[in-house]
């Protein structure tokens, strides 16, 4: 069994009720894996967020639940002395409160930044993915069924932005969304085995509107829109507004937009991937 937690951050609505969560479970209380989080300055699960576009016809917002990502091969172990940070056969990355006395290159080595140096006690801290809880016989969950335990973050979500299970089982309901979404680690923890799976951040989008002649007054429904870009190609139709974007393009590529309609002349703009971008405001002539 490896335990997980699936964050999907296109289901992200900014709410933090995980935080919150977090916060009613671990502020003020030491747990059998962990020395109680202070109620300021750390933490365990954060909420990134950040503006997207450069124009006010397309202005996006991205979130993104952050937390430990429980690497299946820690630099937070390796940086570890005395056994200090250890993995459960479950996965789950534990940093031990009274072994980490002292230890502060375990908090520099997380390259996600995802462990916080506890001033006070001298210790570094971060997620246990509320390991405490789910060792815990006695603890049902507000579901009432010990089948149903989950880190309270998960419990906490109320848009299924968080979902937890076992990577291991291929029918789980955590493995079968990991399967079936982007799989869009953080650049720090890139090429790693994880246990927390990041899906479906953002990379770059393109967009646009189109209009029918000056004349007609209109914007165009259903202009195809193409977008080569990295090497690849990607296609949408300008929707009821005029409008179009692609999303999930390759960062930093040269772009090449073609707008086409039956009947009437392409236009094609050059554009960079470096950052999101409203391309143009596109009125066709008739070919
Ligand atoms: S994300 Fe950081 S703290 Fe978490 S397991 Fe990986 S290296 Fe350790
Ligand atoms: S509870 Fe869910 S929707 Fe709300 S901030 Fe956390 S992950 Fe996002």
């Amino acid at each position: 069994m490896r335990l997980g937690i699936a964050v999907d951050s296109r289901m992200c609505m900014a709410c933090y009720c995980c935080f919150t969560a977090c916060k009613d479970e671990h502020c003020g209380y030491d747990t059998p894996l962990s020395a109680k989080q202070p109620m300021m300055g750390q933490y365990w699960i954060n909420i990134r967020e950040w503006e997207r576009g450069d124009d006010s016809r397309r202005i996006k917002t991205a979130t993104v639940p952050t937390l430990c990502a429980h690497c299946q091969e820690p630099e937070c172990l390796e940086a570890a002395e005395s056994g200090a940070v250890y993995k459960r056969p479950d996965g789950i990355v534990i940093i031990d409160p009274v072994k980490s006395k002292g230890q502060k290159q375990i908090a520099d080595a997380c390259p996600l930044g995802a462990v916080f140096w506890n001033e006070e006690l001298e210790i570094p801290q971060k997620c246990t993915m509320c390991a405490e809880l789910l060792d815990d016989p006695d603890y049902l969950s507000y579901l009432g069924d010990p089948s149903l335990k989950r880190p309270r973050c998960v419990e906490a979500c109320p848009n299924r932005a968080l979902i937890f299970g076992d990577l291991d089982d291929p029918n789980s309901e955590i493995s079968r969304l990991v399967a079936s979404q982007r799989f869009t680690p953080p650049e720090p923890i890139a090429g790693r085995e994880t246990n927390v799976k990041y899906l479906n951040i953002p990379t770059v989008f393109l967009a646009g509107t189109v209009y029918r002649p000056p004349d007609e007054e209109e914007v165009f429904i259903g202009a195809k829109v193409t977008v080569e870009a990295g090497g690849e190609t990607f296609t949408t139709e300008t929707n009821y507004f005029g409008d179009w974007e692609i999303e999930w393009l390759p960062k930093n590529a040269d772009a090449t937009v073609t707008i086409e309609a039956p009947g009437y002349k392409p236009v094609t703009y050059k554009a960079k991937t470096d950052a999101d971008h409203y391309v143009a405001m596109t009125y066709l002539e008739r070919a």
